[in-house]
């Protein structure tokens, strides 16, 4: 691939100077991640990040470009009014020589380019609560300034992605189906959504009949999607903007809660490990709250602490819905894996039920309605 790179990619773009080298970069996991380095005559090297989207899991590569598009122009727009730096602050996509977003090579392969951010990383972990506070006020930034973005107006690249009216019809179909034969063995799991159903549809239903606004969501709210400072720690930039997409502020705040605020792995078998860690709900509350606050809507604030628990009730019942059918949508590493993942939610849902009014006084405690 670094030859075809050489050879083929990079000519395709709009790059400054002469290239030098390419090499993998980071840790993503979805798309193939490169740094391309090139020479200048009078101005230091510069690098480039090129990317070969996976059209496998996004089929609409134009309508996903176009997401991103749409967002960054906002962004840069909004940063450069308050007197901000547009090329560290938000992705910039750098256009083939033809004007084009995507490069399509010779094997029907799409690429696209973004200005390389400097003096800053990627976290993989939380070792520190303040870099998950620091986190919190990067993603609450990004909602803030797509606050009057027209949500409508985005692909939904993944159809359904948070419906979780529709993941309930998922899963008891695969009860339902039971294609691996093993609903008779994981009853109290399945017993467990199955009363929490009505949970399904708040926010879907409140989008629908207008009761919560819909909105730019990123939809892949970790640690490792944002940019931090080398000096200062500070999330600077939201990066990984493919699954940018119409729907609710829920869902982002909800799922950083979910893996963020969570004690053990998606995957510990010792349950007694699993538990909704309070002071992380809290230093991510009051950092997503600092910045977005003041946009949010009184009903998208009371339902900050149950969507928590509705991301975890939805992704714990996809595992299960995944073990019911065999193993064929997550990835699995040892036998039984689906089920271990889905009881660490399980573990925690209950959990949050436990803490619901502690995480409802947090809330309280971070809005500021002055
Ligand atoms: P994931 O597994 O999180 O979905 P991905 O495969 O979609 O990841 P990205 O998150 O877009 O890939 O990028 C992978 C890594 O490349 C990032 O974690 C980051 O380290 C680096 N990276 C991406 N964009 C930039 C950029 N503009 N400047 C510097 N580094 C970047
Ligand atoms: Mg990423
Ligand atoms: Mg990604």
């Amino acid at each position: 691939m670094l030859d075809k790179i050489k050879n083929e990619i990079v000519k395709a773009f709009l790059f400054d100077g002469d290239f030098i080298y390419a090499e993998p970069f980071g840790c993503g996991h979805i798309n193939a991640t490169y740094a391309v380095y090139f020479r200048r005559e009078t101005k230091p090297p510069v690098r480039y990040i090129l990317q070969a989207v996976n059209t496998t899991i996004f089929t609409d590569p134009q309508g996903l470009m176009e997401n991103i598009q749409g967002v960054t122009s906002h962004l840069r727009k909004k940063i450069q009014e308050q007197g901000g730096d547009p090329q560290r602050e938000t992705l910039t996509l750098v256009p083939t020589r033809d004007g084009k977003l995507l490069y399509e090579d010779s094997d029907g392969g799409f690429w696209r380019s973004y200005l390389f951010i400097e003096n800053a990383a990627c976290h993989q972990s939380v070792n520190r609560p303040v870099l998950f506070t620091n986190a919190a006020k990067a993603f609450g930034h990004f909602q803030k300034l797509l606050a009057d973005y027209p949500a409508d107006t985005l692909h939904e690249t993944i159809a359904d992605f948070h419906n979780t009216v529709n993941r309930y019809e998922l899963f008891e179909k695969a009860v339902a189906e039971d294609k691996a034969g093993r609903a008779a063995s994981v009853e109290k799991e399945i017993r467990f959504f199955l009363d929490r159903k009505a949970d399904g549809a708040v926010v879907v239903d409140a989008i629908k009949e207008g009761r919560l606004p819909l909105r730019v969501t990123h939809n892949d709210t970790k640690l490792n999607n944002i940019m931090m400072d080398n000096d200062t720690d500070e999330g600077i930039c939201v990066i990984d903007l493919d699954t940018v997409m119409p729907g609710s502020v829920l869902y982002d705040f909800g799922d950083s809660i979910r893996f963020g605020a969570s004690t053990a792995d998606e995957d510990e078998q010792n349950l007694s490990l699993v538990s909704m860690d309070l002071g992380l709900f809290e230093a991510y509350t009051a950092g997503f709250l600092s910045e977005a606050g003041a946009s949010l809507t009184d009903e998208e604030i009371r339902l900050l602490p149950f969507s928590a628990k509705l991301l975890t009730l939805e992704c714990g019942m996809r595992f299960l819905t995944d073990y019911l059918n065999g193993d064929t949508y997550f990835r699995i590493h040892r036998e039984h894996h689906n089920l271990d993942r889905c009881r660490t939610q399980i573990t925690l849902v209950a959990d949050m039920e436990r803490k619901m009014e502690e995480m409802k006084k947090i809330v309280a405690k971070y809005v500021n309605r002055t």
